[in-house]
């Protein structure tokens, strides 16, 4: 099972794509954490990345399609992926595009969009701490979520690979809803 995570900070793209990457025995690939962790290690790409997670802004493309490669040639990916907080934008959605092909990789069964009002956002991101939550950093991620990462639901729409999961609801009935999803996938591979 090959999987892209869609939507807006704090719609729980994180902890689903946890859950079910455990369960389903796959590789949970999240871009924001293995940009923190290098940014923790002050490796070369980490300390270029600070700046932009510290602002709320997408790291350069570069940076990240590097990092993605690495995960996507792991052999553990083999068994398949979860791909959570990328693609940010259409220009990296394309790159992906070709990666998967050049790899021979089959490419992703299913882009999954989790839809969270706005004021729900805000509040939830308020309460979860990250040094790059404060009003301000959010505001912005935000903003880059809708200029930059938005278009993408029409993207994947027009090539039939979307699906829209409510994440307005509770934990365990994202995870059960996303269940689902996966078990109509799964009955089409
Ligand atoms: P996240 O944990 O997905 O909310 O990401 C935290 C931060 O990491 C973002 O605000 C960006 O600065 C950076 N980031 C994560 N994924 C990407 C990506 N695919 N492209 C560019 N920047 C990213």
């Amino acid at each position: 099972m090959r999987l892209i995570f869609l939507g807006p900070p704090g719609a729980g793209k994180g902890t689903q794509a946890s859950i079910l990457g455990e369960n389903l025995g796959i590789l949970h690939i999240s871009t924001g954490e293995l940009l923190r962790q290098e940014r923790k290690d002050k490796t070369e790409r980490g300390v270029e990345a600070q700046s932009y997670i510290d602002q709320g802004a997408l790291v350069p493309d570069r940076v990240v399609m590097e990092i993605v490669h690495e995960q996507l040639t792991k052999p553990e990916a083999k068994k398949g992926w979860i791909l959570d907080g990328f693609p940010r934008n259409v220009s990296q959605a394309g790159v992906l595009d070709g990666l998967l092909m050049g790899m021979a990789q089959q490419t992703y069964n299913c882009v999954i969009s989790f839809e969270v009002p706005e004021k729900v956002l805000i509040e939830r991101l308020k309460k979860r701490g990250r040094t790059d939550d404060t009003l301000e950093v959010l505001r912005n991620r935000l903003k880059s979520y809708h200029e930059e990462t938005a278009p993408l639901i029409d993207f994947y729409s027009d090539r039939k690979k979307l699906e829209i999961i409510n994440g307005f609801m509770s934990r365990e009935s994202v995870a059960s809803a996303l269940k689902e999803v996966v078990e109509d996938l799964k009955k089409n591979i």
